[in-house]
């Protein structure tokens, strides 16, 4: 479980994340939804520890995560733009995280792990493909897979289905919800679509400029908005 006990964090004197507290069950997968500028990602970034907040405290099951290095907090991120690396092929791409982590594997293993995560994301075969030659919507599968080559223990997907058109992001979708279900690590989703947050998390988190508007299930916000502003907000994905 990970917990966020009233946390702040101001950039010069704009608070962009304004007290909030919030727990992620183990297996959740808890879609951070909002308006652009929010702080969906200075959340997601603290979660990381690529940022740290002001005040307020961060917990790993009951440890203080500013006593947890950022490489041993277990986490694994895609980010929109998180680009492949260009002249890595999709194996060697998948590869590298195992290659820096402190866990020693063999050739034989990490060719092993690969094949192995390239037929869980489905793609099996184009190991020996360049980024420039498969789809977006691949690229976001094995952006997905290089995450996972580490058997993180919490997923961190910010916007990872940003760029691409609305057929493949729901294709994807669908697809992230199956392997969700398979491999059941809590996952943290930020999106600013709210149509992508209700059909995929299992938990909505609503922010509003630094605070949380509302939580709950997707039926719970959908049915029962707490505030003009959670209203408008989804109402616009009908
Ligand atoms: P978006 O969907 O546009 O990414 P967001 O909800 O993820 O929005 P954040 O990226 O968390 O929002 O940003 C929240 C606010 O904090 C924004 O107004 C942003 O300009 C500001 N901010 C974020 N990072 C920094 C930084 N490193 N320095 C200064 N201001 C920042």
């Amino acid at each position: 479980k990970i917990t966020l006990d009233n946390v702040v964090k101001t950039f010069d004197t704009f608070r962009a994340v304004h007290g909030v507290s919030l727990e992620i069950e183990s297996g959740e997968l808890l879609a951070l939804l909002g308006p652009s500028g929010s702080g969906k990602t200075t959340i997601l970034r603290m979660v990381a520890g690529l940022e740290f907040p002001d005040s307020g405290r961060i917990l790993f099951g009951d440890v203080d995560a500013t006593d947890i290095p950022v490489r041993e907090r277990g986490v694994g991120f895609v980010f929109q733009h998180y680009a492949l690396f260009p002249h890595m092929t999709v194996a060697e791409n998948i590869a590298f995280g195992m290659k820096v982590s402190k866990v020693r594997r063999s050739r034989a293993e990490i060719d092993a792990r690969v094949n192995q995560l390239l037929q869980l994301v489905k793609l099996p075969g184009l190991g020996n493909r360049f980024p420039s030659q498969i789809s977006g919507g691949q690229r976001q599968r094995v952006a997905l897979a290089r995450a996972l080559a580490v058997d993180p223990k919490v997923l961190l997907l910010d916007e990872p289905f940003g760029a691409l058109d609305a057929n493949v992001r729901r294709d994807l979708r669908r697809w992230l919800r199956e392997i969700h279900q398979e491999l059941g690590i809590t996952t943290i989703f930020v999106t600013h679509d709210q149509e992508e947050a209700l059909d995929l998390a299992d938990r909505v988190v609503i922010l509003d400029q630094g605070k949380i508007a509302q939580m709950g299930t997707p039926r719970d916000v959908c049915r029962n908005p707490n505030s003009a502003f959670v209203t408008r907000f989804l109402g616009d994905a009908n």
